[in-house]
């Protein structure tokens, strides 16, 4: 089989948390985001920058999963995966 088939066999054939695995550990929904910069205020390890009006993930590898930034976003933009 060519590799790139057998590689989207494989992916298809993942499970609903395996796909989630592919996910970020902190995840942003851009639509959600009102760029109020309260995640990077109380992220205390950096994780967050704030640009266009919009939150960046820029640090993931530092997070703590404290889930202070999911807790106070106010527009439940906000998901952090442990
Ligand atoms: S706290 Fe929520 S709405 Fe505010 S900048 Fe961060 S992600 Fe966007
Ligand atoms: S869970 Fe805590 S450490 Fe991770 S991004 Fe949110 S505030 Fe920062």
């Amino acid at each position: 089989m060519l590799p790139v088939f057998r590689k989207l066999l494989i992916l298809s054939q993942r499970c609903a948390v395996c796909w989630l695995s592919l996910l970020g550990k902190v995840n942003v929904d851009a639509k959600k985001c009102n760029g109020c910069g309260t995640c990077a205020s109380v992220c205390p390890v950096g994780v967050y920058e704030l640009g266009e009006g919009k939150a960046f993930v820029v640090n993931e590898d530092e997070c703590l999963v404290c889930k202070a930034c999911e807790t106070r976003c106010p527009e439940g933009a906000i998901a952090i995966l442990e």
